[in-house]
């Protein structure tokens, strides 16, 4: 394809991404679909995903989700989870079923690239294209449908609106509830977070009387680590982690040595960037992690501090209002070097 007939089609879909509405009627014929999500899929990514892709089985459609990469302990057991392909490990295979998929949902991101090594093959694909998400700044132009809501607390909840609006809220059983409760646990903070708003305990409330058993959920998802990252955890905050009160901020900066004597895995270190904020009066913590191909970075706010914007400024990210990341090519010490300074930018944001 040239690049002017490249253009066009992005033309077309910024102007033309059908509301999912639009699809409801299509749910009836069985069709190839492939569900997607961003790299180290967290509870929603994973939670949403497994529940779409129960309800489109027991539509009669054949459905993969193909993770770009692997994920944590604490999501491997939801219901379908052994079926999901990582892209990483079985890239021929994912390739081949991606190259007949005739719908392709992307779930709980909004622009390729946070798909990692699948982003060139998603690019490609011809096939219809379908977001379902809530961060900020969708990259509308790639999806042929969607729906894009930053006010939804997650995508989870995105989905349960998608089975029950398009009429099949009846086929929300035990397996499913689970799935998006995980999800909305996860993306709510246990439900601390402004976004649990009225209507997700409502949800709640629903998927309970569907037969969901919300407390073993809960234990699957925080209480599932090995000793060693408890010691871990415990070693960052005494020994990582720098209060700078000047600007009420807290920088956690992990070098990879520490993921190595504590043999980290992924998802061990999910949670670590809420601990500071339980001291009084920080408004920012910011979580950078040296991992092997660049420096990751996870930011918390509370308040008036806009962490999607300044991921977006410094460190190539984005996300929400007050929960973001980004990353950084630089050395671990150049990358704290350089949010020192992004910090001094902002002060008169922080102070
Ligand atoms: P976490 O710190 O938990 O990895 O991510 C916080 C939020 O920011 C999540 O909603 C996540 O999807 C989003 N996020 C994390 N890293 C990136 C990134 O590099 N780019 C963008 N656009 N969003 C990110
Ligand atoms: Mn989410």
């Amino acid at each position: 394809m040239n690049t002017i007939s490249k253009l066009q089609i992005a033309y077309l879909r910024s102007r033309f991404m059908k509301p999912l509405e639009q699809l409801f009627p299509l749910l009836t014929e069985p069709k190839k679909v492939v569900i997607t999500t961003h790299q180290k899929p967290d509870a929603d990514a994973m939670g949403s995903s497994l529940a779409l892709r129960l309800l489109l089985l027991d539509l009669g459609h054949s459905v993969t989700v193909i993770s770009p990469t692997n994920w944590a302990g604490w999501v491997d057991w939801m219901p379908g989870v052994k079926e999901v392909l990582d892209y990483e490990m079985n890239r021929q295979k994912a390739n081949a079923i991606l190259d007949e998929a005739e719908w392709l949902f992307c779930l709980d991101f909004n622009i390729f690239h946070r798909t990692k090594t699948m982003t060139e093959k998603l690019k490609e694909l011809t096939c219809t294209k379908i977001l379902i998400d809530h961060h900020q700044e969708p990259d509308v132009a790639s999806f042929d449908y969607g729906k894009s809501d930053v006010s939804k607390s997650s995508t989870c909840e995105m989905i349960y609106d998608f089975i029950t609006e398009s009429g099949y809220g009846d086929k929300i059983n035990e397996e499913i509830s689970e799935c998006l409760y995980a999800g909305i646990v996860g993306d709510t903070g246990s439900f601390r977070f402004s976004s649990a708003h009225q209507g997700v305990h409502k949800l709640v409330a629903d998927l309970k009387s569907k037969g969901l058993n919300h407390g073993p959920v809960h234990d699957r998802l925080f209480d599932n680590f090995l000793e060693n990252r408890l010691r871990f955890v415990g070693h960052v905050l005494l020994h990582r982690m720098e209060v700078f009160y000047e600007y009420n901020t807290v920088l956690i900066a992990i070098p990879k040595s520490d993921l190595i004597k504590y043999q980290i895995k992924t998802g061990d270190t999910e949670g670590l960037v809420n601990f500071p904020q339980s001291i009084q009066g920080i408004k920012l913590v910011a979580l950078v992690i040296d991992r092997d191909e660049e420096r990751k970075w996870s930011f918390r706010s509370k308040g008036d501090f806009d962490c999607n914007t300044f991921a977006r400024k410094y460190f190539e990210g984005g996300g929400h209002y007050n929960a973001a990341g980004g990353r950084s090519s630089d050395t671990l010490e150049m990358t704290v070097k350089r949010f020192m300074e992004a910090l001094k930018e902002n002060e008169h944001i922080l102070q």
